[in-house]
């Protein structure tokens, strides 16, 4: 039986929602973008302070080469427009520079500030070849170190480095057999010059992202077996411990909002091992686990095996009637379908329900999760009492309870 992984992070963590760790291969990312998207931002403020740096240092070593152009043209000026070229590029670097320091966060500003430096940089260097044909063998030299600083030092998206790169290789190739001032071995030299930079700074930063992905892949599987219980599916308690419910009790009482905790307990549980057997007994569980995380808010509830066939479920943001209303459509709907235990042989379960909630702007919330437990506890023993097959709540106060149902 499938069971969908699909919960928001109990603290922070590599844990998503449906995550597809795919990685495409040739483009060096994940298939799934919500995960690139999660990648790129866990990554971001070591990339980003890796880009400044290498904005500043790419900035001034391409002003300093300034001097080269005055020593091959002469102070003309020809060779003074080439350095304020130089300088307009730098200074584009800076601005980059400080639009990714006051907004750090940004990962689209990091991606469109590498873009627009490199393809900037690589255009002006055009112009100062164009009017240096006969510092050509140095300036083929430089465009090979310019493929290094696109390909590895400067971060950025995969496919915009090859782009970029390749791109800008051919537009000098096509530059040198335009201005025809080189000999064909040369030019041959040169081209095959341009192509190893190409192929080396492709392997190598291929190699890099997949590697930072692998890696990132790793972190979220060992996340997931660290905080799932591989029979449901769902969050164990190590992730209560690590302290989900103290964290949403936290917002619950610092913002005023709501907040309810299901505990439910699958009715005569034992009797379903003794007479099908611990298989059947585990399909069941499955079966119950599933139901609660297909019918609570993705990315917003949490769902937890508290016990052998007990479950705890958060509902942030969530009253008392609006927990009931779950509570029941889960009743009704575990109640009414049979899982499947044996061929063409189906195991009918019923489950009892226990609600504590914390009303919205409630000066009585309790201060620690244990209370909202007990009272949750408290509730499920009065369901069991009850009958077994149905739902009791109650409002929690650090102190007492008031029971309404
Ligand atoms: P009640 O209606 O009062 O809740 O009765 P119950 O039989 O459901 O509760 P009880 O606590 O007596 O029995 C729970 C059983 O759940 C006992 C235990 O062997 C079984 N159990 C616990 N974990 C698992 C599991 O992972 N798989 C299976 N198949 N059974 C389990
Ligand atoms: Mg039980
Ligand atoms: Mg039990």
């Amino acid at each position: 039986m499938r069971v969908r992984q699909r919960q928001k992070d109990p603290v922070p963590s590599h844990d998503l929602p449906h995550p597809r760790l795919e990685i495409d291969r040739q483009r060096a990312e994940f298939v799934d973008a919500a995960v690139e998207g999660r990648f790129n931002r866990h990554h971001l403020p070591e990339r980003s302070a890796q880009l400044k740096l290498s904005l500043l240092f790419c900035a001034a070593f391409y002003v300093a080469f300034g001097a080269t152009d005055v020593a091959t043209l002469g102070a003309t000026p020809t060779a003074w427009l080439m350095v304020a070229l130089r300088v307009l590029v730098a200074l584009a670097a800076g601005a980059c520079w400080l639009a990714i320091a006051r907004r750090p966060e940004s990962v689209r500003l990091a991606v469109l500030s590498a873009c627009a430096v490199e393809i900037l940089g690589l255009a002006v260097f055009m112009v100062l070849c164009w009017y240096q044909p006969t510092a050509m063998t140095w300036n083929v030299m430089s465009q090979a170190l310019i493929l290094m600083a696109i390909y590895i030092a400067i971060p950025n998206r995969f496919v915009y480095a090859v782009w970029i790169a390749a791109g800008s290789s051919v537009v000098f190739c096509a530059m040198l057999l335009f201005q025809g001032f080189l000999k064909l071995d040369d030019i041959v030299a040169l081209v095959l010059l341009l192509a190893l930079g190409n192929t080396l700074g492709y392997i190598g930063a291929r190699r890099f992202h997949l590697a930072q992905r692998e890696e990132f892949r790793s972190a979220i599987l060992l996340q997931q077996l660290a905080d799932r219980d591989p029979l449901t599916g769902c969050y164990n308690r190590r992730v209560l411990q690590k302290g989900l419910l103290d964290a949403e009790l936290a917002r619950a009482r610092r913002y005023g909002t709501a907040l309810s905790v299901i505990l439910c307990d699958i009715d005569h549980f034992k009797r379903i091992n003794d007479t099908h057997g611990h298989a059947a007994g585990d399909h069941v569980l499955q079966e119950f686990g599933g139901l609660l995380l297909a019918m609570t808010r993705e990315t917003v509830d949490s769902v937890v095996r508290y016990g052998g066939e007990e479950f705890l479920v958060v509902l942030p943001e969530t009253d008392l009637e609006g927990a009931r209303a779950l509570a029941e459509r889960v009743r009704h709907a575990f109640g009414s379908t049979g899982s499947a235990v044996e061929f063409g042989q189906f195991v009918t379960a019923t489950a009892s329900f226990g609600i504590a909630a914390v009303p919205a702007l409630y000066p009585d919330a309790p201060e620690t999760p244990a209370v909202l437990i007990e009272a949750a506890d408290a509730q499920l023993y009065a369901a069991k009492r009850g009958g077994r097959n149905c739902v009791r709540g109650a409002v929690v106060t650090g102190e007492r309870l008031q029971s309404m149902a």
